[in-house]
């Protein structure tokens, strides 16, 4: 009889490699409890407008890549992209912050997106994360990515860097787009199909798309940091100088924008040498429109997620 073999895009973590999971998940765990994120598990799957609504109709993870289907009761389910949706649904659905702001949240899951498995990406993979939700002090920001370099120090990973840029908030954002729009217009025949079609939809994915074509074009482009208002300025300032008064490096890339529509203010990666085109090991942000967006009240927030699809 013919075996039935793993699905194309997962993978077995056999003995031999399992221990090495645990040491590093040992590491992310007792990091996170020196930095007071408590543990909460959520389900691996949810109403589909979950992530509808927090990951943004535009956005390719909605569009292309969610594992969606109609369960026996006629109810749309999609198993989870990411990991943030789910937590912000079980703050809210449980009212999380009324124990005291800020919420400190971590989580070990696994997301399933319908990625390309050629270039080596996986449909089932694997992420640690966290979010703060209830303070938008720029220290916050230095928190966060102090844990995920508490991290990468403690077990030992060498030749890494830490990339950081502000994509504003709405308001100076709404300038940004039109200024994008307008200067990738001008190049519309040149760009990829699939920046052609962000062209009006979020030019801002344009940015970070990796055709060397489309790339090339962004060079060019207007940068988020010229537009930014005096609040979102003063924040991110704010949090470089935070960061360096720990020791911290970091460059500022204008060129990061991360996939998802929800992120504001700060957002950041840590990007390994070593890796290749594949190399972002950890990437969050700020997203400080999203609890609200999911029907609560203005709440900010922010979070990272470590794994692979980051
Ligand atoms: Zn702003
Ligand atoms: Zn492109």
């Amino acid at each position: 009889m013919e075996l039935i073999k793993a699905q194309k895009g997962t993978q077995d973590i056999l003995p031999g490699q399992s221990e090495n999971w645990q040491v590093v998940e040992d590491v992310m765990r007792s990091e996170a409890a020196m930095h007071g994120f408590q543990e909460i598990r959520t389900p691996v799957f949810e109403d589909t407008r979950l992530f509808q609504r927090s990951v943004g109709e535009t956005t390719d993870v909605v569009q292309k890549e969610m594992y969606t289907f109609q369960d026996k009761g006629g109810r749309s389910i999609t198993l989870r992209p990411e990991g943030t949706a789910g937590v912000v649904r079980a703050l809210l659905e449980h009212a999380l912050y009324n124990n005291g702001l800020p919420v400190k949240l971590h989580y070990f899951t696994t997301c399933y997106r319908y990625e390309n498995t050629q270039a080596g990406r996986l449909r089932e993979f694997h992420q640690f994360g966290v979010e703060m939700f209830g303070s938008n002090s720029p220290s916050a920001d230095a928190e966060v990515i102090g844990l995920a370099k508490g991290v990468f120090d403690r077990l030992g990973i060498k030749n890494l860097r830490l990339e950081i840029n502000s994509i504003g908030c709405p308001t100076c954002r709404a300038e940004f787009h039109k200024a994008l729009k307008a200067y990738f217009a001008q190049y519309k025949d040149q760009l990829c199909e699939t920046c052609q079609g962000r062209l009006e939809r979020n030019p801002m994915r344009i940015l970070d798309c990796k055709s060397p074509i489309c790339s090339e074009i962004a060079e060019g482009a207007p940068k988020i940091l010229d537009y930014l208002c005096d609040d979102c300025k003063a924040h991110f300032e704010s949090v470089q100088r935070y960061l360096t008064a720990v020791g911290t490096e970091f460059t500022v890339n204008p060129t990061i924008v991360r996939g998802l529509d929800y992120y504001t203010n700060t957002v950041f990666e840590f990007i390994s040498g070593d890796l290749g085109a594949q190399s972002t090991l950890c990437g969050g942000g700020r997203y400080n429109g999203l609890v609200e967006e999911m029907g609560g009240q203005p709440l900010a927030g922010l979070g990272f997620a470590w794994g692979s699809n980051v």
